[in-house]
């Protein structure tokens, strides 16, 4: 029986195991498909404190270690349902069943999809969520970001060191939503170029893979690339239906079951930062202690 279970490896998760285990509870990560969540798929990290420009996978593999010290477990699987009563039970993707006195949710956000004419069929072939992945076989060629957040302006200043040009496609005016620095950037650079008030409706190409966007205004774009980055969906779906979550799936966390704590992408109203995850992990983890002191 451990003490805490944990389910995600991202800032939020790892930042609760070293508190978890460094207050000597006996303490389990599950760690999902790979270390690091969505901050594992971040290339330069600017805007987390005491380590500028650390990529992202690096950071989370230096959180595991120091947790680990301290005597946290890390497996890799991922949480398939999980069954409350005395106790938590929870049931994995690897087959095994694990039983803790308390569970910490980290389990973070995927991107949202895009529904549109042709993405299926193009997804994985010129179609791709993820820039700091799949950028580097845009070398030299013409690509487009779907989106206006900051997702979308790091992903295509990202991707305007690598190919030969980016064409950021929004639907609203302005950037009103992204951060003024990246903006700044993305005005700059010199093989980029903005399309507002613009909205795809197919992505269409051949055997080769993407070849061109169409708008609701019927204009085609000819590119090689669509890079997507709408926004994000919290990684809930293993809950019971009855724990209570927002129309991001995201919980909130005076309203889950006791003996339940959550941090970090998957909280309901934190900012989707690696410094509010580490925050929000710290955060989880001292009420989960204060609650297993109190409850045994
Ligand atoms: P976001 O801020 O929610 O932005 C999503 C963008 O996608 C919006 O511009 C939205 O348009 C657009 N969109 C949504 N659905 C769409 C659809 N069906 N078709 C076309 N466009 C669609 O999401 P995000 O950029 O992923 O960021 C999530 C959070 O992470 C934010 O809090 C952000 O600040 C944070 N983040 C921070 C950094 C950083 O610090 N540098 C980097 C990445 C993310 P509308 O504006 O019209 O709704």
């Amino acid at each position: 029986m451990y003490d805490i279970i944990i389910l995600g490896s991202g800032p939020a998760g790892l930042t609760a195991a070293l508190y978890a285990a460094r207050a000597n509870k006996k303490t389990m990560v599950l760690g999902g498909d790979q270390l690091g969540g969505q901050m594992a798929t971040i290339h330069s990290l600017e805007n987390y404190p005491g380590t500028p420009g650390i990529n992202g996978l690096d950071l989370a593999k230096v959180m595991q270690k120091q947790a680990e010290t301290f005597g946290a477990e890390v497996v890799f699987a991922s949480a398939k349902t999980i069954v409350h009563g005395d106790s938590y039970k929870v049931i994995a993707d690897n087959g095994s069943e694990y039983e803790s006195k308390t569970i910490i949710i980290a389990t973070g956000a995927k991107p949202r999809r895009l529904e549109v004419k042709g993405i299926r069929e193009f997804t994985g072939k010129g179609v791709s969520y993820c820039a700091t992945c799949d950028g580097f076989f845009y070398s030299g060629r013409d690509v487009v970001v779907i989106g206006g957040g900051n997702s979308a302006l790091n992903d295509a200043l990202y991707l305007s060191d690598i190919a030969k040009s980016v064409k950021i496609l929004y639907r609203k005016d302005s950037f009103a939503r992204g951060e003024a620095v990246l903006v700044n950037r993305a005005e700059k650079a010199a093989n980029m170029s903005f399309l507002f008030n613009t909205e795809i409706v197919e992505i269409g190409g051949g055997e080769s893979g993407v070849e061109y966007v169409v708008t609701a205004n019927k204009e085609r774009i000819d590119c090689d690339g669509v890079f997507i980055a709408i926004g994000h969906e919290a990684n809930t779906d293993y809950l019971a239906e009855s724990v209570k979550r927002d129309d991001m799936g995201r919980l909130d966390p005076s309203k889950l079951p006791i003996g339940m704590f959550v941090c970090g992408d998957v909280q309901s109203g934190l900012k989707m930062q690696v410094a509010t995850a580490v925050g929000a992990g710290c955060d989880a983890a001292m009420d989960c202690i204060a609650y297993i002191n109190q409850h045994g």
